[in-house]
């Protein structure tokens, strides 16, 4: 059993399970006056149309391309896209300098056609069409032979470098499996092999039979924020029956998944009563034909604000030269997400 009092009160590091790597905790130091940098607040009020946003229905983007009148989600891709699909592979291997091709493709997902919204004002029924359309493009990528790993993400809020409002995501599928991904496939292959269970069902059996750090917990889902989070308020949302990557929802646990993702998201925005900014992505496993029933797919929030609204935390010195580090522990964290629920 864990001493409790030792982790509230005692400088100490936590080990993140799915990637081998270890956090600083700082607890005693959450009573130190803040004197630092205040994000401005930007207005939430925004109209359900915006003439000049290049996501809304009907609209020209910069590719002289047009949205179609969409009624719920829709899809295309990036006018702008960090990856492309049509170039030569090659390898160079020029004494110490290594450099390989890397292809592949960035879509948009818009998650509604109301400028106005995010994830947090949209019903559970809203949401689910998000899910479909995650599943299909999921399906749709993966099974293409150049690409081995479909990664989907949402960039929240111009805290965290999103340069348009309207409620939308990203997926941006490559011919090779990404560093963050390759550390959680070791970590959970090496304990489904000695275990014959999936590393995060028993991490959220554990957890569900403490709920110390549960959010919130419905038929088919838990939201909590993870023993080893970095963020502050950085939550994972877990499906309880393992599974290997979204596609393998069934139609229940889809409606559960949303249902997650709507309590999580409106309950975010309450927290410092603001639009609340966050990365969020979902881990799967990669889309290159081999065997992965060792994976437990996780969708995780990564927000950036501590104190409020206007505060953010850092992640500069000691955490980019040595290891990260939080002061409020995982634990107060997600007591607090209970109480505005
Ligand atoms: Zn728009």
């Amino acid at each position: 059993m864990i001493q409790k009092d030792i982790l509230q009160n005692q400088s100490h590091k936590r080990f993140n399970i799915l990637t081998g790597e270890w956090i600083l905790v700082s607890p005693h130091r959450t009573k130190r006056p803040w004197q630092g940098q205040q994000e401005k607040q930007a207005g939430d009020k925004r109209p359900s149309y915006d003439e000049s946003c290049y996501l809304c229905p009907g609209n020209e983007r910069a590719s002289g391309d047009s949205n179609p009148q969409y009624t719920d989600t829709y899809a295309f891709t990036n006018d702008f896209a960090a990856l492309q699909s049509k170039s030569d592979p090659f390898i160079i291997n020029d004494g110490l300098l290594r450099a390989e091709s890397e292809l592949g493709t960035c879509r948009v997902i818009c998650f509604s056609p109301d400028h106005s919204k995010s994830l947090a004002h949209m019903d559970t029924s809203g949401i689910e069409n998000v899910v479909s359309l995650w599943q299909e493009e999921f399906r749709q990528l993966g099974s293409r032979e150049d690409i081995r790993y479909v990664q989907i993400f949402e960039n929240k809020g111009a805290v965290m470098g999103c340069s348009n409002p309207h409620p939308h995501g990203q997926i941006w599928a490559q011919s090779s499996i990404p560093n963050e991904v390759i550390k959680k496939d070791k970590r959970q292959k090496d304990y489904y092999e000695n275990n014959q269970k999936s590393l995060l069902s028993d991490y959220i059996h554990q957890e569900l039979s403490n709920k110390e750090r549960l959010v919130y917990e419905n038929g088919h889902f838990v939201v909590l924020i993870p023993f080893w989070a970095v963020w502050p308020f950085e939550t994972m949302i877990i499906p309880k029956r393992q599974q290997a990557h979204i596609g393998q929802l069934s139609a229940e646990e889809k409606t559960g998944f949303a249902d997650a993702i709507r309590f999580l998201t409106a309950t975010y925005d309450k927290l410092f009563d603001c639009s609340f900014p966050y990365s969020s992505g979902i881990h799967q496993a990669p889309t290159d034909g081999k065997d992965y029933d060792h994976w437990h797919w996780h969708m995780s929030f990564y927000p950036p604000l501590l104190r409020s609204a206007t505060v953010k935390k850092f992640m500069v010195g000691y955490e980019m030269f040595a290891m990260p580090q939080r002061d409020i522990t995982a634990e107060s964290a997600a007591q607090r997400l209970r109480e505005l629920a």
